[in-house]
């Protein structure tokens, strides 16, 4: 008996994803500790076509790993709490006609079983009770994620798959030089976007700085 005692809050704590997606402490799915590390967005202006940047977390140090495990590892326990705090940067949800996201390439989609952004933006657009189509899709070309710098500047080829209605609230995981959100913006006004309000969970310090490390960004 004593056996099972022990092992059912460990089992529950599992289901439940009550450890650090960081440290994997257990408790919290991020421990006081972890949370402590993360930094808020640095304010910087919106990418062009974007008329309101809202951006969570520096993707920097603890930022940037908490992003990367959800993306890599498939961390979920996380997810509900980043959506929320993300939601709650939105000033005004009732001015937000749809929640959609910048897809992923379809290899990568393919590869991880699952669209991180379109994952943050569900949960996002649920705390907002705003509906979340898929408006975006991407043409053929590589990944984000190691093309150098004047590569990235030029975005990846997205198009908007049916008409978008007039205020949209675009979700993104990460916003590094913002060529993506870029690309997005414009698909979306092509097809009936009039404004379009950008909302990632971390975004790079500095502008002018191109992600190294890992490779991670995308
Ligand atoms: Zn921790």
């Amino acid at each position: 008996m004593a056996r099972v005692s022990q092992t059912v809050p460990r089992v529950g704590g599992v289901l439940l994803g009550s450890s650090c997606s960081l440290c994997g402490a257990e408790g919290r799915v991020l421990c006081p500790p972890c949370a402590g590390e993360l930094r808020p967005a640095p304010a910087l202006a919106p990418p062009a076509g974007v008329d309101v940047c809202l951006a969570l977390l520096a993707y920097a140090g603890a930022g940037r790993e908490l992003v990367a495990r959800l993306k890599y590892r498939n961390r979920r326990a996380v997810l509900p709490g980043l959506a929320a705090a993300m939601a709650s940067l939105v000033p005004e949800p009732a001015a937000i006609d749809v929640v959609t996201w910048v897809p992923t390439t379809p290899v990568r989609r393919r590869q991880r079983g699952f669209d991180q952004s379109e994952l943050i933006a569900r949960a996002v657009a649920r705390r907002l009770r705003r509906p979340c189509p898929g408006l975006l899709v991407r043409g053929p070309g590589p990944p984000q994620t190691g093309r150098g710098r004047l590569e990235r500047r030029c975005g990846p080829v997205l198009r908007a798959c049916r008409p978008v209605p007039p205020r949209v609230l675009l979700v993104d995981d990460v916003v590094t030089t913002g060529s993506t959100a870029t690309a997005a913006a414009f698909a979306l006004r092509r097809a009936g976007a009039s404004s379009v309000t950008l909302l990632a969970a971390a975004r790079t310090p500095r502008r002018s700085s191109a992600p190294t490390a890992g490779l991670r960004a995308s």
